[in-house]
């Protein structure tokens, strides 16, 4: 099974030395490559690019950016690439972001596949390019077939490759690959993984993205909420569950949103293989 690892960019010392542990656990799994998330509207551009940089100069493993177009101009995301370029960085998330609120500017690059369209026009194949993916819908699309058709668009432009939203629902993932094998989409679909490890975080970060959490798996959540090791073992039963049925229908990679957290990640793929 391949395997991938997304990071947020740490803002404190202390956070970069928790990361840098926790990279180092992660390493030894040999993954495919880590991401680094960006907030909208370059609100974590320096330390997105510090972190980037220091995995790509300290770690062999392969280092992926994101970037998000929302907010922004042309001319600042080929600054932005410019750089990774330069720093040997041959592959990117493309995302167009949520508008921070407060901003009014949504910038030149409106959607994520005019953001793959302009870096595919500026680096040709020098970029990788993963895009989101939402099984599930994107809380703003019409409908799933609208968010199917704009998703189309991205590949279109020169996506290789899509990382999805966390689910905990297999069907959702297995039944929008086959809807886009139907529209002639092929592009690896890696599901993107979710560990269960605290109860009101996942809940509200859910709401936030519109992610459905199962009632059965939400009730005993809600059971164990004050009861860690509980959950925990919950937690990792339900998502490791998830994962042996992505497994045993031929899924052959994952990405883990991993918190900048090593434990959880880590027995749920020990027990996986
Ligand atoms: P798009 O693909 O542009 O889609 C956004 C919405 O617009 C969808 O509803 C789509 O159906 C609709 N749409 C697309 N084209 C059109 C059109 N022409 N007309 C009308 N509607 C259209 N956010 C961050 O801020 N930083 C991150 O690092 C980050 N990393 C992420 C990683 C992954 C794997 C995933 C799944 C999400 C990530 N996000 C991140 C969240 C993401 O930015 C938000 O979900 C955002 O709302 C959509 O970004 P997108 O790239 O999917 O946008």
């Amino acid at each position: 099974m391949k395997t991938s690892f997304e990071f947020f960019p740490p803002q404190s010392d202390e956070g970069k030395k928790n990361l840098q542990q926790v990279r180092s656990k992660l390493i030894q799994i040999n993954p495919e490559y880590f991401s680094v998330t960006y907030g909208a509207g370059g609100t974590t551009q320096e330390s997105t690019f510090d972190t980037v940089i220091d995995i790509k100069n300290n770690d062999t493993v392969r280092v992926a950016p994101h970037l998000t177009s929302i907010g922004s101009s042309k001319s600042k995301t080929k600054e932005i690439l410019d750089q990774y370029k330069e720093h040997g960085i041959d592959k990117v998330v493309a995302l167009r972001g949520d508008i921070p609120s407060g901003m009014q500017n949504t910038g030149e690059l409106r959607y994520a596949n005019e953001l793959v369209e302009f870096i595919k026009s500026e680096y040709n194949d020098h970029f990788h390019i993963e895009v989101a993916a939402y099984p599930e819908s994107h809380p703003q699309a019409k409908n799933i077939s609208t968010e199917i058709d704009h998703f189309a668009n991205k590949v279109r432009a020169g996506a290789d490759g899509a990382i999805t939203q966390y689910f905990y629902n297999a069907d959702a993932y297995f039944r929008f690959v086959d809807d886009l094998e139907k529209i002639g989409i092929y592009i690896p679909i890696t599901p993107g993984i979710m560990p269960i490890t605290n109860y009101s975080n996942l809940v509200r970060f859910s709401n936030m993205c519109d992610t459905q959490i199962p009632k059965w798996i939400t009730e005993r959540l809600k059971l164990y909420k004050d009861d860690k090791d509980s959950l925990l073992d919950f937690g990792e039963e339900v998502v490791l569950n998830l994962c042996r049925t992505l497994k045993e229908k031929g899924v052959d990679s994952l990405h883990f949103y991993t918190m900048n957290r090593s434990d959880s990640v880590l027995s749920i793929i020990k027990k996986l293989s």
